[in-house]
């Protein structure tokens, strides 16, 4: 319908228009409204006095290059009085040939062209609003230390303002760009955990997943080129165009980390589920609905089974990430290699392990340095639950066999070799001699380790202590003893002794 009217009137009225939602909107913002009306209020209620970080970034795709402002609430949760800070620069893991994060032979996969350095360079640092000096060190560079004036007491928040600059590797692993994505993943400055042991400041070894991280809020701004999709952890609140630029203002709650990938060849598919909006983001044709698919139904099934997952957005993003399938708060990156109708099996098996990480990882958080079998073992066992749940009994046998206690316990003794292999599955990742052995023991063992479990106790108890185990510990960081506590409140058993067994090989 429209209708014409008299140019006074209609100013008039305009006017009166943009007043009217002035006010409106101030009043909602004032109410917090406009942040939190769509959000789900369990992750309201579980980012208070969590740590913020403001990041605003112009992303340069010809340089390959970030020019980033950082601002972080930061909130002494150590109950401790802290003299100094520390923040992880996992882009410096990037830096050195010498130093790199892969291992020899992988090299040439990691980088088809030719060894190329990426890394953070910190410009400036202010604290509490004052120019402040910082230390760089670690293994790579891959620390920052930061010197608080005095001590920071317990409750206590102090606010940081970071300038730096991140150069993009052209590099297949987790960080970096490839022919057709930018993966913008660890990539700003996170801080260290501050646990029962103090400060938490591994490196990026190469075996495993070498990150631990609270749960944070986070507003982050990206201004890109308008050909460029952005794929990202959190909500996108607003794309703003003008003069060949959106901006991208995104907000995420209580979220473990904050990942996005860039490309100008995405296609999107997306789906319902619930409150959650689950998005493929593809340039194979052929298989980017189908990773929408599995994602989908493990979602729905892990919601089910272990209970709600409470983010509006989940997105599966195809990438040039030669390992296979990773995982971050809302989203998964996945190799394109998976999304050829060849290797179709593979890319249902990875599209729905790493779902699985979104609970055992994402909201029940970990140190995965240390005690990686509690998502990894969990979340290889609750890949083999989906396709029971989708396919029936048979066929989960089947994939039991064939990918955990066949296909890798059994190569497990061939790969070791004769002598008597030392089958802890409990100890740093850094202490496996390598990826097939961490793979075997950490994610085949430990598998076998929750099937036993489930055999021993049965189905339903065994699925009520997992999501007992969710209720009490989403959004924290665990470790072996909260993981056994929750399976002995939830059965009336004790079942350390089970654990040790399988944990140590005793
Ligand atoms: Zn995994």
């Amino acid at each position: 319908m429209g209708f014409l009217m008299n140019r006074k009137v209609k100013y008039l009225l305009i006017s009166l228009l943009v007043i009217a939602l002035l006010v409106g909107l101030f009043y909602a913002d004032m109410l917090g409204l406009n942040d939190k009306t769509d959000v789900n209020p369990k992750l309201v209620e579980a980012s208070k006095g969590l740590n913020q970080y403001e990041i605003s970034v112009n992303f340069d795709p010809a340089n390959k290059i970030l020019q980033c402002e950082q601002k972080v609430e930061y909130i002494n949760n150590s109950g401790h009085d802290l003299t100094h800070l520390y923040f992880h620069l996992y882009p410096n893991a990037f830096r050195y040939e010498e130093k790199p994060v892969f291992d020899k032979a992988e090299m040439k996969r990691a980088y088809p062209n030719g060894f190329s350095s990426g890394g953070l360079d910190m410009k400036q640092v202010l604290i509490e609003g004052k120019e402040s000096d910082f230390l760089i060190g670690g293994y790579s560079e891959n620390l920052l230390m930061l010197l608080m004036d005095g001590s920071l007491a317990p409750g206590e928040t102090v606010s940081l303002e970071m300038k730096y600059t991140v150069q993009m590797p052209n590099c297949l692993g987790r960080f970096g760009y490839g022919d057709n994505t930018f993966k913008v993943v660890n990539w700003y400055p996170i801080a260290s955990v501050y646990d029962d042991s103090g400060w938490n400041l591994d490196r990026y070894y190469s075996i495993g997943d070498p990150f631990y991280s609270d749960a944070a809020n986070y507003r982050i701004t990206i201004k890109a080129p308008d050909d460029y999709i952005i794929a990202s952890t959190g909500d996108i609140k607003k794309e703003i165009e003008m003069d060949g630029q959106i901006t991208w203002e995104i907000d995420a709650l209580a979220v473990r980390d904050f990942a996005w990938l860039a490309s100008d060849a995405f296609i999107t598919a997306s789906k319902d589920l619930g409150n959650t909006t689950i998005t493929s983001y593809y340039y194979t044709e052929e298989t980017g609905e189908k990773a929408l698919d599995y994602a989908a139904v493990s979602l729905e099934f892990f919601n089910k089974s272990f209970g709600e997952y409470p983010y509006n957005h989940f997105s599966v993003v195809e990438s040039d990430f030669y390992i296979g399938g990773m995982e971050y708060p809302n989203l998964i990156m996945m190799d394109h290699s998976l999304y050829s109708s060849y290797h179709i099996d593979s890319l249902e098996f990875v599209t729905v392990h790493e779902p699985a990480h979104q609970w055992w990882y994402g909201l029940v958080g970990i140190n995965q340095i240390t005690d990686a079998w509690i998502d990894e073992g969990l979340t290889e066992y609750s890949t083999v639950l989906y396709y029971g749940h989708r396919y029936g009994q048979e066929k989960e046998n089947e994939i039991y066999n064939s990918m955990i206690a066949e296909g890798k316990y059994n190569y497990l003794q061939v790969y070791a070799g004769p002598e008597q292999v030392d089958e802890t599955i409990h100890r740093p990742s850094y202490e496996f001699s390598d990826w097939i052995m961490y793979d075997l023991l950490v994610y085949g063992k430990g598998a076998m380790m929750f099937h036993d479990l489930r055999r021993k106790m049965g189905g339903d108890l065994f699925f009520h202590a997992l999501r007992e185990y969710y209720n009490e510990y989403q959004f924290q960081n665990v470790s072996k003893k909260d993981m056994i506590s929750a399976f002995n409140r939830s059965t009336g058993q004790n079942w350390e002794e089970h654990f040790n067994k399988w944990l140590y090989d005793e």
